[in-house]
């Protein structure tokens, strides 16, 4: 699985999360999903939130935990 560091657009803390492709990633400090990925190239802003969006509509369609918070997941893993 690839590391990517993240940006949190809630609380400004950035960290390093492994994320499983099509999984959402989630701020390990305030659980919020709104995360930034910090890349060369940074996505157009529009861009990312559509993706946030189609990311979250798909997790709640499959029903698995990318909703539920950092803490969470740990448990249920
Ligand atoms: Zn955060």
């Amino acid at each position: 699985m690839p590391i990517f560091e993240y940006q949190c657009r809630n609380c400004g803390k950035s960290c390093e999360l492994l994320i499983r492709s099509g999984a959402q990633p989630v701020c390990p400090d305030c659980g919020g999903i709104a995360l930034d990925k910090r890349v060369s190239l940074p996505a157009a802003a529009g861009k990312s939130a559509a993706i946030i969006r189609a990311a979250r509509s798909q997790a709640k369609r499959e029903g698995h935990f990318s909703n539920y918070s950092a803490a969470d997941r740990a448990k249920i893993r």
